[in-house]
């Protein structure tokens, strides 16, 4: 399969071209499971960052974005999705090259971006304030809803297309311009989805894509004062550093990070279903996932058969080439993750958690895979309980009450989402209630919808993405206030006051 991958060039956008790097500088990226260079992009630095933040500004400043009819930004955005659905293949090819995640997942992937296009189009004509005619005869209050203004968007490696349309077409219904950096790894899509957003009619400058490191230009951009808010989806250290440098202008800031995402799963459940969803939940996107369903918290009645299952299961799981179409877990996206995933599975032998099922690297010809993993036995203060692994890996938990259920489920520092698997509706509700994160699945994982919220509780960021809630985070609130009639001057004597 590798000796056709073929190495793509690619540019950057700025203000309406297409152009290297000022200083010439390039980068490439290797297919994690082939071993072989899938891409060439710009190396960006401060200069054409810059330039790109100059020209969104412009954009925005002196339109017409901002205030084109809602009726026409909302056309360009259908025509995005059009576009997105009609290259929906090679968009996928792409993404499965340079991420290593299974091809068919990655065309889901598509589809469901050209979706998130499709609903944000919809609410360039649904944005809208508020009125208040109660403030007396002489007063009236509007409440306008503005576009933020210039919005960075940083985006990491695990889907890379999804991630940026759950941020960018909702920033350009409401009327804001962008500039994008996508992680260095999987550039590729989202630069191609600037290629069809640019043929699909958006104007000159409204979005603008420079690729390179994080350090290099991430930084700069959510330093810079001209960029008005930074949305940022990544790990939860980076995000941290995102929020230092946005302190420069104190810009908005809109952060989607990580998750150790518990699955509960109580005796009374639909235990075939509930396998099927634990083993999909913790392997889908070969575990990098913010959603990962990474640990399982199994009622002790049930805990050893059901464990026993989800291991046999997992045995099942086929690894391997992402361009196979049969592949459920394709390959680990870089050495580094792949170093990590081993020493936080070391960490939980070390810390005597049972080790039944995989532990290291697959021993393959050419490419970075990882085995299927699971440990039970797990303590909540154990790192595999704690941390984010992001890899193959689930650590089994048990359980005996559902209070001790959610106490467990809340003892780490994330609150990203949480699956509850029972046919008890007030377990399902009262689960609901206790566990302390953005997104609960009952008796489903990993669903989403582009109406429902989604963001993360505690150390799992901060703001929603998603529906009508997205353009809080894209617009800023202006209350006017008018006044009918002559107004009572500051001059004239207040009845019961004296004058001194
Ligand atoms: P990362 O934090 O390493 O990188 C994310 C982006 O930040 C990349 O574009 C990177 O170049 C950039 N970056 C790196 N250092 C920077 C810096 N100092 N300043 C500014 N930008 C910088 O994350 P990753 O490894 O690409 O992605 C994995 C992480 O993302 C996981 O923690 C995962 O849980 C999280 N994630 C969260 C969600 C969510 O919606 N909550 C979704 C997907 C991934």
């Amino acid at each position: 399969m590798s000796s056709a991958i073929t190495v793509r060039d690619y540019q950057n956008l700025i203000d309406g071209q297409w152009v290297a790097a000022a200083d010439g500088d390039t980068f490439e990226r290797v297919s994690p499971a082939h071993d072989v260079v899938v891409g060439r992009y710009p190396s960006a630095g401060v200069e054409d960052l810059g330039r790109a933040v100059v020209a969104a500004r412009r954009a925005f400043d002196e339109g017409p974005w901002p205030t084109m009819p809602g009726v026409e930004r909302a056309r360009i955005l259908n025509r995005v999705a059009e576009a997105i659905r009609a290259n929906a293949d090679d968009l996928a090819y792409v993404e499965a090259l340079e991420s290593g995640k299974p091809v068919t997942q990655a065309h889901d992937e598509v589809v469901s971006s050209a979706d998130l296009w499709e609903y944000a189009a919809t609410l360039c004509r649904h944005t809208y304030g508020d009125t208040y005619n109660t403030l007396g005869a002489s007063m009236f209050g509007m409440v306008l809803r503005e576009p933020v203004g210039v919005v960075g968007m940083i985006t990491p490696w695990n889907f890379p297309l999804l991630i940026i349309s759950q941020k960018l077409p909702f920033a350009l219904a409401v009327g804001c311009t962008a500039v994008v950096k996508p992680a260095e790894i999987t550039p590729g899509t989202t630069l191609r989805l600037a290629q069809l957003a640019q043929e699909a009619g958006l104007p000159e400058g409204v979005l603008n894509v420079v690729t390179g490191p994080g350090r290099v230009i991430g930084t700069p951009l959510a330093a810079h004062p001209d960029v008005d808010m930074i949305s940022f989806t990544g790990s939860t250290d980076v995000g941290r550093r995102v929020i230092e440098a946005s302190k420069s202008n104190l810009k908005k800031v809109e952060l989607e990070l990580g998750g150790k995402n518990p699955q509960l799963v109580f005796a009374d459940a639909d235990l075939d279903a509930a396998l099927d969803a634990v083993v999909y939940g913790v392997y889908f996107n070969m575990g990098e996932c913010c959603n990962s369903g990474s640990r399982l918290l199994v009622q002790r009645s049930i805990a050893d058969e059901f464990t026993a299952r989800v291991v046999e299961r997992s045995r099942t799981v086929p690894v391997g080439d992402p361009l196979d179409p049969t592949t459920k877990v394709g390959a680990i996206a870089t050495d580094e993750q792949l170093s990590k995933i081993v020493e936080l599975v070391d960490s939980g032998r070390a810390e005597g958690a049972d080790l039944l099922l995989g532990g290291g690297r697959l021993a393959t010809e050419r490419g970075r895979f990882m085995a299927p993993t699971v440990f039970a036995g797990v303590d909540p203060a154990m790192r595999i309980a704690r941390e984010e692994i992001f890899g193959p890996v689930l650590s089994v938990l048990t359980f005996d009450t559902p209070e001790e259920a959610a106490r467990i489920a809340n003892a780490t520092p994330f609150g990203l989402s949480a699956g509850v698997w029972t046919r008890d509706l007030d377990t399902a509700i009262g689960m609901s209630r206790a566990i302390r994160a953005g997104t609960i699945w009952v008796n489903t994982f990993l669903d989403g919808y582009p109406e429902l919220p989604f963001g993360g509780y505690g150390e799992s960021g901060i703001g929603r993405e998603f529906g009508r809630f997205s353009i809080d985070a894209f617009t800023e609130l202006k209350s006017v206030q008018m006044h009918l009639g002559p107004r009572t001057s500051w001059w004239m004597p207040r009845p019961g006051v004296a004058p001194r």
